[in-house]
């Protein structure tokens, strides 16, 4: 059933329009019109996907120890995304709104996360260890069996893959759920797998409402593992459904990340790097830098700055050439930030740009928001602390380090911190004092497939990418043999 304007539910290696036979149109977020089509699993789907994923376990080749040879199908997997990147990119844009241009990365961060946890996958192994008395002691690696992987629609494909990837790489099998906003390129995703090599089963893609499918994964005995990201509230969720079964979990939620501005920064290079740290995708990152903390004596002339790009940014559907920023990915999700916004305002914020919804011309159909810089929030002001996952920057002065780190590490959250300034000392003194699982210095949010990325507090439990993300999706066995021979060495 898949083309594109149709997309069908991939389980045991070949699509299906799922049990209910039910579908769901999916808008442009540029004009909020339906451009295609895709089916809506239910918890039914959900069990057939772990029933082929299981039998895909035990009966293929997958979860052998021959890393090489699982190595080699992703690999290829690899260079097929590559191929079709243009397609997949546009997918993401239409679904997402996001420009074309964050799109086509995004897709290639996919390619070479694959290709770097392909690396890994016949790099996994245990240990001799030595005991007393005739023994011999090793471990095994094992994989976990079937993995089960919730993802936002924020980086529809790219955060699906992030965990899915090195699942697959230990030997694992695999069941996706994409979000509900945004399936189409996880959906496509099901069948390049398939072409590529990977035995029927082993990728499984089970679309639907999280609250149906993805807690049937979850309740299921077969699932042995559940890597989610998104919310902080539904990530509760998710923790309360492993604890029951004493799954392993995985983490990734929001954040309320901290950009700490000192008085020797660049304030060229800091303020381009904030405006992409909190206008790219429209704002709907995890790690956006969404606080700006400026020391006081750089606060006019950076603020300045800030305001003066955000307001050259260019709106404009994803998929027009040159255009900067798109919009959010639903009507709902635009009427969360401008009511986040019109809070700001309440609270004694003060809008030095932005603040409402684009309404210019064809703008006005789509869920544009116009980037947004508030400065004057109280600390206790909920656009200060709670996400908002938007293009909304708030913005707050400090007199020294001290008042900067307590004001840094004010929040529940813990993924991310920014620090600019040419001096060696605030630096690395500042990224220890800092409670986030990341700290850039003169740096906006960037990462790669081989940095590890996780929150402290309430943004998450575990990690995802670097070297040792794919042994997370293994178990560590300890065999003890007592062989019966002499005691002593000769
Ligand atoms: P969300 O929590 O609403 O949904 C995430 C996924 O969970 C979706 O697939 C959804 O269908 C599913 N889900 C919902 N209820 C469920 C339930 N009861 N059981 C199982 N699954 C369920 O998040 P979202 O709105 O899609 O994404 C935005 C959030 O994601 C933001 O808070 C953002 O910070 C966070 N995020 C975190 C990271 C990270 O790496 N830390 C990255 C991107 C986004």
């Amino acid at each position: 059933m898949t083309s594109e304007t149709k997309f069908g539910l991939f389980i045991g290696g070949r699509e299906t329009d799922g049990a209910r036979g039910e579908t769901r149109p999916v808008l442009d977020p540029a004009n909020n019109r339906s451009f295609a089509e895709a089916a809506v699993g239910s918890a039914e789907d959900a069990r057939a996907a772990l029933e082929a994923s299981e039998k895909a376990f035990h009966e293929s080749w997958w979860a052998s120890d021959d890393g090489a040879r699982r190595a080699k199908a992703l690999l290829r997997l690899a260079g097929r995304l590559e191929e079709q990147r243009e397609r997949f990119a546009l997918l993401e844009t239409r679904n997402n709104g996001k420009t074309l241009r964050e799109a086509t990365g995004d897709i290639g961060y996919v390619v070479r996360t694959i290709e770097y946890v392909a690396g890994l996958a016949d790099k996994l192994q245990g240990e001799t260890i030595p005991v007393p008395g005739s023994r011999f002691d090793y471990t095994l690696r094992e994989p976990l069996g079937v993995t089960a992987h919730i993802a936002p629609w924020n980086y529809p494909l790219l955060l699906a893959i992030r965990s899915v990837a090195p699942a697959l790489a230990a030997g694992n099998a695999v069941v996706l759920k994409p979000a509900t906003l945004t399936p189409l390129s996880a959906l496509a995703f099901g069948r390049l797998a398939s072409e590529a090599g990977l035995p029927d089963g082993i990728l499984n893609v089970v679309a639907g409402a999280g609250g149906e499918v993805g807690e049937a994964l979850l309740k299921d005995p077969r699932c042995r593992s559940v890597s989610f990201t998104g919310s902080v509230e539904v990530g509760r969720r998710i923790a309360a459904l492993a604890a029951e079964r004493v799954l392993p979990a995985t983490l990734e939620l929001g954040g309320k990340s901290p950009v700490l501005v000192l008085p020797d920064a660049d304030l060229d290079r800091a303020a381009r790097s904030i405006v992409q740290g909190i206008f790219s995708n429209a704002g709907q990152m995890c790690w956006a830098g969404s606080r700006l903390l400026v020391h006081e004596a750089v606060r006019e002339p950076l603020l300045a700055k800030v305001k003066s790009l955000a307001e050259g940014l260019r709106l404009g559907p994803g998929v027009e050439e040159g255009v900067e920023m798109g919009p959010v990915v639903s009507r709902e999700q635009l009427d969360r930030v401008l009511g986040f916004v019109e809070e700001a305002r309440q609270d004694g914020g003060q809008v030095l740009t932005g603040g409402s919804k684009a309404s210019e011309g064809r703008l006005a159909e789509g869920n544009f928001v116009l980037p947004t810089v508030i400065a004057d929030l109280p600390a206790e002001a909920r656009a200060v602390r709670e996400e908002i996952f938007g293009p909304v920057l708030a913005t707050s002065s400090f007199a020294d380090l001290d008042e900067a780190v307590r004001l840094a590490n004010a929040t529940r959250y813990g993924l991310f911190a920014a620090v600019w300034t040419k001096d060696l000392s605030s630096a690395h003194s500042l990224a220890r004092r800092l409670e986030a699982g990341m700290v850039n210095i003169n740096d906006p949010p960037t990462s790669f497939p081989q940095t590890p990325f996780g929150g402290f507090k309430e943004s998450g439990i575990g990690f995802e990418q670097g070297l040792r993300v794919v042994e997370s999706y293994t178990r560590v066995k300890n065999v003890l043999v007592n062989f019966g021979g002499p005691r002593k060495k000769p």
